[in-house]
């Protein structure tokens, strides 16, 4: 098969980490008999340094017209004291608002090779992690009205949180089809004992869940929520959230496997296409470096070809072959420790290289 893939390297570890994405994937077209063809386009401080303004037109077009982005990621010192609106990561708001990109896919799954990177007890994690969080992207109180008042020598500021019962349906569908092709268990996150946009939330998942019978399906609130991540992860398959809660709850769940470098994600929309990128941001610490955990890019690849690609067998072959490097003790220096095989950014893509095979 035929995919035109956007390749966003970004600034920091981002060009490092998607070259070691693209490399797999090419690997991937040669043992599968598939053709990649990557277009390379500037986002965030470098597209700032080469043309002005983080979102070149051109990058926008180029998203556009292929099946799937791959992105590094953005940001850095250099761009720190620029306004708000200017900033690299403005780029990454822009690519899921233009590419009406309205769900965020976190999976978070514990590599049985790692279960001593978790901070959690061994007894916890020995039930196992395999959750995937599917966040609101493009409403809730990060979009809502905003501002502030003066008045009689009062400052007030105000956020607000809204949600239209169209917006929680498209979401809510997303994650019960998901739900459906993993284990068929769904747990909505909202806070309705206080918020009325969470009562409509919880209102629409319900009337949403008569359609999937077969799903086992549960609200949760979200203080318990936070504590049932760390206190009973396994009891977690598919778990809908809006753009807040999803954003704090996913970086704690983040944590529990490991390493930020290990993390994939994707933002998606109601037709194949997606935006994929490792969860974690440009390192500038370690940028240039060859330090750079690439797994996190690579399983971001590895969910492009699973969701945009339907490439399932592939999919797998990559997650093994990650697996396979995880339990011959390699790590980069995020993860290393005395028991372990220190590698490069390098090393570790070869290591993944070598073990990707057909199924
Ligand atoms: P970060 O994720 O870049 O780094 C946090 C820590 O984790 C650092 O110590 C870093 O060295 C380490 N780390 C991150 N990824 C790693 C990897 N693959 N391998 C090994 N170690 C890794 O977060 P930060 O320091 O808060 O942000 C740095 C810059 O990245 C900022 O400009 C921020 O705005 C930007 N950022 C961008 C995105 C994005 O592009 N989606 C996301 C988050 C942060």
């Amino acid at each position: 098969m035929n995919f035109k893939i956007t390749l966003i390297g970004g600034d920091g570890i981002g060009p490092e980490v998607t070259e070691s994405a693209r490399v797999v994937l090419e690997k991937i077209a040669l043992v599968y008999n598939h053709s990649f063809k990557f277009n390379e386009a500037l986002a965030g401080g470098c597209a700032i340094d080469a043309c002005g303004k983080p979102l070149p037109e051109e990058t926008l077009t180029a998203c556009k017209e292929s099946d799937a982005v791959l992105l590094g990621a953005v940001g850095g010192t250099k761009w720190d004291t620029y306004p708000g609106d200017k900033r690299p990561e403005t780029a990454i708001l822009g690519l899921r608002k233009q590419l009406g990109l309205f769900a965020n896919l976190r999976p978070a799954k514990l590599f049985p090779t790692v279960l001593g990177d978790s901070p959690l007890r061994g007894d916890i994690t020995e039930k196992g992690i395999d959750l995937i969080f599917v966040r609101e992207l493009t409403g809730g109180i990060y979009y809502g009205e905003r501002g502030r008042e003066n008045k009689n020598g009062t400052t007030r500021a105000f956020d607000t949180e809204t949600y239209t019962d169209s917006e929680i349906y498209r979401v809510g569908k997303y994650a019960f089809e998901l739900a459906m092709q993993r284990r068929k268990n769904l747990v909505s996150v909202d806070k309705a004992n206080v918020l009325e946009s969470s009562r409509l939330w919880r209102e629409t998942l319900h009337n949403l869940s008569r359609e999937y019978p077969q799903v086992s399906y549960l609200d949760m609130l979200v203080d318990n929520a936070a504590m049932q991540l760390v206190k009973a992860p396994s009891q977690f398959d598919v778990i809908v959230t809006s753009n807040m809660f999803g954003d704090i709850l996913s970086d704690e769940a983040s944590v529990l496997t490991g390493s930020i470098g290990l993390l994939p994600s994707a933002s998606v929309r109601n037709d194949l296409f997606g935006l994929y990128e490792p969860i974690h941001g440009s390192a500038p610490d370690i940028a240039g470096q060859n330090k750079a955990n690439p797994i996190a890019a690579i399983l971001s690849a590895a969910m492009m070809l699973k969701y945009s690609f339907s490439l399932f067998d592939e999919a797998l072959s990559i997650e093994n072959a990650v697996n396979t490097a995880l339990s011959n003790g390699l790590r980069t220096a995020d993860m290393f420790s005395a028991s372990t095989k220190a590698v490069s950014t390098a090393e570790m893509t070869q290591h993944i290289l070598e073990h990707i095979e057909k199924k």
